[in-house]
């Protein structure tokens, strides 16, 4: 009988979820094996590591790898090959071995997307988000959202660091010109803007609001009184709220949107999704969310 070993690489990793998850679903099936946590701090020193166990995935002694901070981007070097999804975002998240060929793919912008889909089924073609923060997981949600023609607005502390985001997408059709002058009224083409996250009351002036996606660590236990979005300034009426932190279970963020009477998705269902879509396409088999949610779930702060 097969054992199946799969992990994660990161750093730090000692409180990832993902064991839990995985060894929920691999038990669910009945499958001998295991997740494991590889602890492997930044890269170029740590290089070694990282063909070791790439290595032992040639080998067939790993079966497949989830990758997560600091090593989504610096693994792309190390792979055989890429799917569109990680080419595209730049990152990976999920690696997986088809023949001899290790290839890297992302399950964060699909497992974005999947929980949003039941809320949008209404909205007109012209859909407009508002994505905060311009680090890794915001790279997956704006190309994900990129790809359904969304019109973004990207509210981000460091504006190099939203720049860079939004000329990562800027090789997609969609792009036709990045306003990155806040306050200036852009002309409805623009597909792409970037504003200082300190000017996030003044969005609602230029554009209708649907969708707002904090892709921040603000309210991650233990702050989980913190809001990414100021108290000052009402949450866009009719906006769905997705909050991709998922601990706690219910953000300050998510309870703020639900006591203003909007739909609301928090990160635990992001989390499930990219995680059964890796359990997949390494298994072949179909993942049992219901029981890797509630694993998970288990251990949040509530
Ligand atoms: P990351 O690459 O470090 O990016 C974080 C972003 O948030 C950066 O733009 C960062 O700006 C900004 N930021 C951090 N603290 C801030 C603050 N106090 N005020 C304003 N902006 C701030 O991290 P990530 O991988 O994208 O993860 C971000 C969050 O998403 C984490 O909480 C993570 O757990 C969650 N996440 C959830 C899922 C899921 O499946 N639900 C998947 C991926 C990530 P600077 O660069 O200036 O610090």
């Amino acid at each position: 009988m097969t054992f199946y070993t799969f992990g994660l690489i990161g750093h730090p990793i000692k409180h990832s979820l993902s064991p839990l998850i995985h060894n929920a679903a691999l038990a669910a099936h009945g499958i001998a094996g295991e997740y494991r946590l590889f602890d492997v701090p930044e890269l170029p020193n740590n290089a070694t590591r990282i063909v070791a166990l790439l290595d032992s995935f040639h080998a067939g002694i790993i079966n497949g790898l989830n990758v997560t901070i600091p090593h989504k981007q610096v693994i792309l070097s190390y792979l055989d090959k890429l799917t569109l999804t990680a080419q595209n975002i730049g990152a990976v998240n999920t690696i997986y071995q088809i023949g001899s060929r290790l290839v890297g793919d992302n399950t964060d912008a699909p497992g974005f997307l999947k929980p949003l889909a039941s809320y949008t089924r209404g909205l007109s073609d012209d859909k407009t988000a508002v994505i905060i923060g311009a680090g890794g997981a915001a790279r997956a949600v704006a190309y994900a959202l990129n790809q359904q023609g969304w019109k973004l607005t990207i509210a981000a502390r460091r504006k190099q660091q939203a720049q860079q985001l939004a000329n990562n997408l800027s090789k997609h059709p969609l792009i036709e010109k990045i306003e990155s002058s806040p306050g200036v009224h852009p002309d409805d083409c623009h597909q792409i803007r970037i504003v200082a996250q300190k000017h996030i009351n003044r969005i609602m002036e230029w554009t209708k609001v649907d969708l707002v996606v904090n892709t921040t660590p603000i309210g991650m236990t233990p702050h989980e009184d913190e809001n990414p979005w100021p108290d000052d300034c009402d949450l866009p009426s009719g906006a769905i709220i997705y909050d991709l932190v998922y601990n706690p279970a219910e953000t300050a963020f998510i309870r703020a949107a639900k006591a203003a009477g909007l739909d609301c998705i928090g990160g635990l269902d992001m989390l499930i999704e990219q995680a059964a879509l890796a359990f997949e396409c390494w298994t072949g088999l179909d993942a049992p969310r219901d029981v890797m949610r509630v694993a998970a779930f288990e251990k949040l702060v509530k």
